[in-house]
Order: C-alpha cells, then sequence, then structure tokens
C-alpha cells in the first residue's frame, strides 16, 4: 500500500524537512493552518494513535526540536501539538503526524473551540465507564 508520508520519510517524495533522527521527520506541510505549520512523522509506518504504545517517544526529540525552531527561527509566541487519529477525528493521512501549529498573539485561530461545563454526575458516569473493570 503506498504511503506518502513513507515516501516523505524515504525521499522518494519530495518535502521541505526541518528536523530529522532515525526515528521521526518533520516537514513543511503542503496546506498550512499558519506559516510554519510543520509536521512530525515517526520513520516507521504507524497508522495512528491506537498502532503503536511507543511511537509517541519515538517522535518526541524531533517533535521538540523542530518546535525550538519555529520558536526560534519564527519567532512564534506559543505552539499548538495535536494529531488526528480516525477518519471522524479529520484524519486524511495514515501515517500518524502530529501536527505543530505555530502561534502569534492574537492570530485569532482555533477560536471555534470552546469548552462546555460538565456536571459533576456527567463526569462521575464518564469515569466509571472509563475505569470499571
Ligand atoms: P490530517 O488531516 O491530520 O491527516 O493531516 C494531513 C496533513 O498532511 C494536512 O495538513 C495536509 O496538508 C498534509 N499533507 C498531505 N500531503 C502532504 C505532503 N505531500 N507534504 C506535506 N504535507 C502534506
Ligand atoms: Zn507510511
Amino acid at each position: 500500500m503506498s504511503c506518502i508520508f513513507c515516501d516523505i520519510v524515504s525521499g522518494e517524495a519530495e518535502s521541505f524537512v526541518v528536523a530529522s533522527d532515525e526515528r521521526a521527520v518533520a516537514f513543511l506541510d503542503i496546506n498550512p493552518f499558519a506559516n510554519g505549520h510543520t509536521l512530525v512523522v515517526p520513520t516507521r509506518h504507524v497508522t495512528d494513535l491506537l498502532d503503536s504504545a511507543d511511537v509517541l517517544s519515538d517522535i518526541a526529540p524531533v517533535l521538540h526540536e523542530a518546535a525550538g525552531l519555529l520558536v526560534d527561527r519564527l519567532g512564534a509566541d506559543g505552539i499548538n501539538v495535536f494529531q488526528s487519529s480516525g477518519a471522524a477525528a479529520g484524519q486524511e493521512v495514515f501515517h500518524l503526524h502530529m501536527h505543530l501549529l505555530p502561534r502569534w498573539h492574537g492570530d485569532g485561530l482555533l477560536q471555534d473551540l470552546v469548552g462546555t461545563p460538565s456536571a459533576v454526575d456527567d463526569l462521575e458516569r464518564l469515569h466509571h465507564r472509563l475505569t470499571a473493570r
């Protein structure tokens, strides 16, 4: 099965790599939400968060390095890190990737994500469903 991010890791497909080691590659997103929007992928093919217990530790050093570049080189004031697992969550490329979204004060991104206070009863029920044995 072909995978565009495996092709980027191998160098078969073009990309703008900003950081890498033997376990992970960080490259610029071709359809950025903001200037400097970067993706970090494991070099091994992992579909999503449910696919591997240790993939996050594999990509952690490159994630950290790329985040530093966004602050040091682009002057980002902050960074959002997010990951979509599954089509319902908006995943379009099924090779796990973390999005690094540089943020600037007042940039207005992600304004629709507003929390709704939860009743304690609801939290108790959820807690039970998640932890009952
Ligand atoms: P997701 O919706 O979380 O699966 O995100 C997929 C991301 O991959 C999107 O932000 C795309 O713009 C990005 N993308 C897809 N193909 C490429 C590519 N060849 N090089 C860089 N970014 C890509
Ligand atoms: Zn892949």
